[in-house]
């Protein structure tokens, strides 16, 4: 009933919902209600009001993506993940709002309209998944899925105080789910605690015939994993997460956690991850190089908008795209499409895809020694509404504490641990191997 009051707090629009699926959710609680007065067992998730994040195909609601040249879609069958939230007996209610096709920090790159942070109504909720976030923030529901390639769920999750998990790169299958990036695109759960996302990623993970990128690593217990004590734990601190340009704050914030992580018995270790500095131009040549080709099937002839009085074909897709992508996405193809052309492959794409193995191995070697790391989220907090609209590159920069994760395919989390004395969240970052989740949840609860 709230959402139906107009998504709002304090007479501000939050704007985190795109759409309903009133009917869907009725449905689902009225088959909900039938099993409790049956007795019959109810599933984990029974009625518990989930909203997904619209770049993830859901039947019975549009999957716009957060862009126009997807206005009118309406997918004909369920992304995995949510078809696994159905199952689990979710109610369904609706899609969020998101950066279009993902690419952005802030939900200013939206085709309709920003989403303000709940927790600060003149700031961003962070991005791409910024309608995910603050829609768990705002408590219009108790869960959402988000979508994290380069930070999108850790980023917003940490700027309206929630906790955001992205889970090892195959642990969740991406069936449904519009390509940003293929290589580096994750489902990931927000919610208010660990346990919930551990509850969610239960539901979730596993292998699926329809995403060859699967896998087929063994399951655990999150939740049970997620209670275990820590104590025995080895943590490591990578010094290039402390560098310049983090917030004073935040930084203070993080130091804290690692004390208390001392205080209930981890040893603490100083670590290195040479390669850090490299990795927002890394996923940038190779994070717009997949979407360069993941979009072109946006071409006003299989999907979505179709331009008017065109006179031949190559001006139909022209002209299609021209009207239903926005400026970031533009941007993107353009760079994709340059650093994967003949003359530039080698200097950039491929160049990029080497330096991306060394990021990873930085992260096997630190894991060979660590259980899990602990880092700064973000460099700062939510920023001001339009503060960095005109300069992608600052937008980009902001990047600099999720993005190696995302080319390193690890897991990792972001876990609300303070406020600025402004009043505005802090998230610490939790990071452990591939398919580690049970010991970075684990970790993560300890946090909390
Ligand atoms: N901010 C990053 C970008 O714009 C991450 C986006 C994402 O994870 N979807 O690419």
């Amino acid at each position: 009933s709230r959402i139906r009051t107009g998504d709002q707090i304090a007479g501000q629009e939050i704007n985190s919902f795109l759409s309903l699926a009133e009917e869907r959710a009725l449905r689902q609680a009225e088959h909900i209600d039938e099993l409790v007065k049956t007795g019959t067992k109810l599933p984990p998730l029974a009625g518990i009001p989930i909203g997904i994040k619209d770049v993830l195909t859901m039947v019975g609601a549009p999957a716009t993506a957060g862009s126009a040249i997807l206005k009118n879609y309406h997918p004909p069958y369920d992304a995995t993940a949510v078809a696994k939230l159905d199952a689990a007996g979710a109610l369904l209610l609706g899609k969020l709002n998101c950066d279009e096709f993902a690419m952005g920090g802030s939900n200013e790159n939206s085709a309709y309209g920003i989403v303000r942070n709940p927790r600060a109504l003149d700031r961003v909720p962070g991005g791409s998944s910024g309608g995910s976030a603050a829609a768990v923030a705002a408590d219009f529901c108790s869960i959402s899925l988000g979508t994290d390639t380069g930070g999108s769920v850790r980023q917003p999750a940490a700027f309206c105080g929630v906790v955001g998990l992205l889970p090892t790169y195959g642990r969740i299958s991406r069936y449904g789910l519009i390509a940003f990036a293929s290589s580096l695109d994750r489902v990931g759960p927000m919610a208010h605690s660990v346990e919930d996302v551990a509850t969610v990623l239960g539901v979730l993970a596993g292998p699926d015939t329809m995403d060859a990128t699967s896998s087929q690593e063994p399951l655990s217990d999150y939740v049970a994993e997620s209670k275990k004590p820590i104590a025995g734990m080895t943590i490591g601190v990578p010094k290039e997460y402390f560098a310049e340009g983090l917030d004073a704050e935040i930084r203070a914030a993080v130091e804290k956690v690692i004390e208390g992580l001392k205080a209930q018995g981890c040893t603490i270790k100083q670590i290195s991850l040479p390669h850090t500095e490299y990795a927002v131009p890394t996923y940038y040549v190779l994070a717009t190089a997949e979407a360069s080709s993941n979009l072109s099937r946006f071409d006003g002839v299989r999907y979505g908008h179709r331009a008017d009085n065109v006179k031949n074909l190559s001006t139909l897709y022209r002209e299609s795209r021209e009207e239903g992508f926005g400026a970031e996405v533009k941007r993107r193809i353009l760079l994709g499409t340059y650093s994967l052309s003949a003359g530039y492959y080698d200097a950039y794409y491929r160049k990029a895809q080497q330096v991306r193995t060394l990021i990873a191995q930085d992260f096997v070697k630190a894991f060979a020694d660590v259980d899990a790391i602990v880092a700064p989220m973000t460099p700062t907090p939510a920023w001001k509404l339009g503060e960095k609209t005109d300069d992608p590159i600052s937008m980009y920069l902001a990047d600099i504490y999720t993005v190696a994760a995302s080319l390193a395919g690890i897991c990792g989390i972001s876990v609300p641990c303070g406020e600025t004395k402004d009043g505005l969240p802090i998230g610490v970052q939790l990071l452990a191997g591939h398919f580690q989740e049970g010991k970075l949840l684990r970790v993560a609860q300890a946090v909390e």
